[in-house]
């Protein structure tokens, strides 16, 4: 039985426990998703950064990640199959030091194969192009600075229908959990970048509380009326949550490759810029 501590911080009281993780089994890995925010959390050293730091020290050190992040969307279903990935700046206009900053993780092309084969009822294939995008190393680069664990990146799907299309595909996921496979996604559960303000640690939004809570809520009670929005009285708070989708649905993959009796912890809970969910997820640990 692997035991491991868990730092766990919460920026809105500054409040810092340690409890006790237990796996149930040593093999089985949790999932986790995470909020990135800006691509400039990947040079910043907050509580935000330090609760990936100690995300990385006490998940179970998985063999290989798979990483689904907000900024990798494609019409069809692709898996990052490269030996030595490059690492990609996919905004503009930010300070050059963030331009220098390298995740060298080695690809995996045996993992890309197994999960295109796991997705039996899909027809996933093979992309050699796409490298790391900021959704996944301005994560890493704190959870796994050494850059030292295989990861391959899983693309969203464009020509997916709805978020149940999503949620039901991840399933076909859960057994690389087995097979010391740390499965992450990495988006936002509030992402507008219409209402975001300029200040990092600006006073919080209700909408965005109230989104965030709707979500926490619906994880917890395994609702998934709600967090597949398929409940059409709350449209408009969605529409202000998420005016595109892309950052919401890496969320999808860790509900869908976990188990309603499974432990969920929330590593941290707080907002930047006004609106911006910083929430995370982990389910299984
Ligand atoms: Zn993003």
């Amino acid at each position: 039985m692997d035991r491991g501590h868990f730092l766990t911080l919460s920026a809105a009281t500054g409040f810092i426990t340690m409890t006790t993780l237990q796996n149930k089994s040593p093999q089985k890995m949790p999932v986790l998703f995470v909020g990135h925010g800006s691509p400039m959390n990947a040079l910043a050293n907050t509580n935000f950064t330090k609760h990936l730091t100690a995300l990385g020290e006490s998940i179970p050190r998985p063999k290989k990640i798979l990483m689904i992040s907000a900024h990798w969307m494609t019409k069809g279903v692709q898996l990052q199959s490269q030996a030595t990935p490059k690492t990609i700046y996919d905004f503009y206009g930010f300070p050059e030091p963030l331009y220098q900053i390298k995740y060298p993780a080695p690809g995996d092309i045996s993992l890309a194969e197994t999960v295109t084969k796991d997705l039996h009822t899909y027809q996933a294939e093979l992309d050699h192009e796409w490298g790391f995008d900021h959704g996944t190393w301005s994560v890493l680069h704190h959870m796994y600075p050494k850059a030292d664990i295989p990861v391959v990146q899983l693309s969203l799907n464009q020509n997916f229908m709805n978020l149940r299309d999503h949620y039901k595909m991840a399933a076909e996921l859960k057994k690389l959990r087995d097979n010391g496979i740390l499965i992450i996604g990495s988006g936002n559960i509030v992402h507008n970048l219409r209402q975001i303000t300029r200040e990092t640690n600006a006073p919080t939004m209700d909408w965005a509380k109230d989104f965030d809570e709707l979500i926490k809520t619906a994880i917890i009670n395994n609702d998934q009326k709600q967090f597949l929005a398929e409940d059409a009285t709350i449209h408009s708070l969605w529409k202000m949550a998420h005016p595109s989708i892309e950052h919401y649905l890496p969320l999808l993959y860790i509900l869908g490759a976990a188990d309603f009796n499974e432990k969920i912890m929330f590593p941290y809970d707080a907002f930047e810029n006004g609106s911006l969910a910083m929430r995370s997820v982990l389910i299984g640990a």
